[in-house]
């Protein structure tokens, strides 16, 4: 009778259990090295918590000399988006979170533990879910939703925890002959699983972040082959971190809830359980003050590509992530200023049980500090990168005057003991650097004046023309200063700070507001890069055109 009934589920060959776990040898492996996967579902849309339960794997696996998977979890056909695969392979790619198996954007899937994508491997899962079904460990279930939404409107009535289990799981009871009857009958059916868990006992399972902790014992007969024919995430997780021999599963506290769920499944399939390591979920404050889970619906900078957008180098996310994961990560990046963060030693132990707040100011600092890391060269390059995509007319006229972009991000960068830090973002450079274009300097007379208030016209068009008598753009930086001095002497500015704090009232100022006149008329800015680089990159000409416009 059960093989008729089986026969009925599955009329189609399948391959034998002997043979896909022949597929599947155990690895080998160096002692310690540890075998993790990132397993995304892909619906359109690259959650941070996403990325990051993709970089940690990554880090534990690869410091460990193991192996990184990246599986596609996309059983759930209702949630399918057509190219969501592909964002999140670009992403991998952009982030430079490198897999050694599974899918590869625009190149054929690695490895020899595949195929990776779960909608691919459907015959494997339903093997094993024949076998459990010879082996009564499943059975079928003739529940339609609406029963289902039944059961669950008067578990919540009375009060009673939820779920097809124990007394709920009608179709548990079910004899043979009514399973027969209902098949032919054509019924549309499910598989569940047949739970042995007693709710009344308790597991003790180590979750690696978090310690041991107590659950009760899982006693839900889930379903775990759909009416599609495909299995649900639960049992496909399990066929696949068996036979894919992950040691390690890293992945969000959003999946804690299930973990006696996941033990209990291993138990009965009689394999070992990977480890467990569930990453607390990125936070915010909302307006009372409340921490919550950074949203996807409430918070545009749960989304990736809101980086992308505002310009944040893809090496800011990836260390301020890390930065979140292991509160030690700052230490050693500022002792290793030189290194890659590949080097950092990552502790999936260290990573906080509590979930961090989301923090702008820390993301823009990381930020700035690569960047000032970068050459003059590479700021450019990742620069005009990011405007081809977001400001073309601007990528335009990098590439036009290459030569004299790449100066101008030089200023304060080569050579220099501290390396300028004004640029967070991408998109700052423009605003950083259009002063020195001159159909983008639009500074007009009236607003220099204005802003270098209270000094009078006068002054200022004198420091002009004694300046403009002077410069000679083959000075050093001392020949330099000492011509801004002379300048300022001349006007009746101090150029001993210490006379000058002693006795303000005895001058008009003092020589850094000589500086600052002369750093406004050419700049258009009161702060800015040092000015005698900047006057050297811009050129004579165009320097004297500026000083001269009174
Ligand atoms: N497909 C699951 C998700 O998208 C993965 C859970 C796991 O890593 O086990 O969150």
């Amino acid at each position: 009778m059960k093989k008729e009934i089986i026969d009925l589920v599955f009329p189609q060959p399948l391959p034998s259990i002997e043979e896909i776990e022949a597929k599947y040898p155990p690895r080998e492996l160096p002692p310690g090295a540890i075998v993790t996967r990132t397993a995304p579902s892909p619906t359109g849309l690259l959650h941070l918590g996403t990325l990051s339960a993709a970089l940690l794997p990554e880090r534990a696996a690869h410091q460990s000399g193991g192996v990184f998977i990246l599986r596609i979890e996309d059983t759930d056909q209702k949630r399918q988006v057509e190219g969501a695969k592909d964002l999140v392979l670009r992403a991998m790619k952009d982030y430079d979170i490198s897999n050694d198996e599974g899918p590869v954007l625009n190149a054929p899937e690695k490895g020899s533990y595949g195929p990776y994508i779960q909608s691919e491997r459907k015959e494997i899962y339903q093997a094993y879910i024949k076998k459990w079904l010879e082996e009564d460990k499943a059975y079928l279930c003739f529940c339609t939703e609406e029963d289902n939404e039944k059961t669950h409107e008067m578990q919540s009535k009375a009060n009673i925890r939820p779920g097809y289990y124990g007394p709920f799981a009608k179709c548990r009871k079910l004899t043979e002959e009514a399973v027969l009857e209902n098949l032919k009958a054509g019924k549309r059916f499910i598989v569940r699983f047949k739970s042995p868990g007693h709710y009344t006992k308790k597991v003790i399972i180590e979750d690696l972040i978090r310690g041991r902790r107590e659950f009760p014992e899982s006693d839900l007969d889930i379903p775990i082959m759909k009416g599609d024919g495909l299995p649900t995430y639960h049992f496909a997780h399990l066929i696949d971190d068996h036979l894919m021999g992950t040691t390690h599963v890293i992945r969000g506290e959003e999946w804690l809830s299930s973990l006696p769920l996941h033990t209990m499944l291993f138990q009965v399939a009689g394999w070992r359980a990977p480890k467990y390591a569930h990453i607390s979920h990125i936070q915010k404050l909302d307006e009372n003050g409340n921490r919550r889970k950074l949203s996807k619906r409430l918070d545009p900078e749960a989304n990736v590509t809101y980086f992308d957008e505002k310009g944040y180098p893809k090496l800011a996310v990836i260390e301020y992530l890390l930065n979140l994961a292991n509160s030690n990560f700052e230490d050693w990046r500022r002792q290793n200023p030189e290194k890659s963060y590949k080097d950092f030693p990552f502790n999936i132990k260290k990573i906080g049980s509590s979930g961090a707040l989301f923090d702008f100011v820390k993301l823009d600092s990381i930020s700035r500090d690569i960047i000032g890391r970068m050459t003059a060269e590479e700021v450019y390059n990742y620069t005009l990168a990011w405007c081809e995509n977001y400001d073309v007319p601007f990528a335009l006229l990098m590439k036009e005057n290459a030569d004299y972009m790449k100066k101008i991000l030089n200023i304060e960068r080569e050579g220099v003991k501290k390396v300028r830090k004004d640029i967070v973002k991408w998109s700052d450079v423009k605003n950083e650097v259009s002063f020195f274009f001159d159909d983008q300097f639009t500074l007009t007379t009236g607003e220099a004046f204005n802003i270098l208030k209270p000094l009078s016209i006068n002054d200022i068009t004198n420091i002009l023309k004694d300046f403009v008598e002077v410069y000679k753009d083959t000075d050093t930086k001392d020949e330099w200063f000492q011509k801004v001095k002379s300048v300022a002497q001349k006007n009746g500015f101090c150029v001993d700070m210490k006379a000058y704090r002693e006795n303000p009232e005895a001058f008009k100022g003092n020589v850094s507001d000589v500086a600052k006149v002369l750093r406004v008329f050419v700049t258009g800015k009161e702060q800015s890069p040092d000015l005698y680089a900047i006057m050297l990159v811009m050129g004579k000409n165009r320097v004297l055109k500026r000083l001269n416009c009174l």
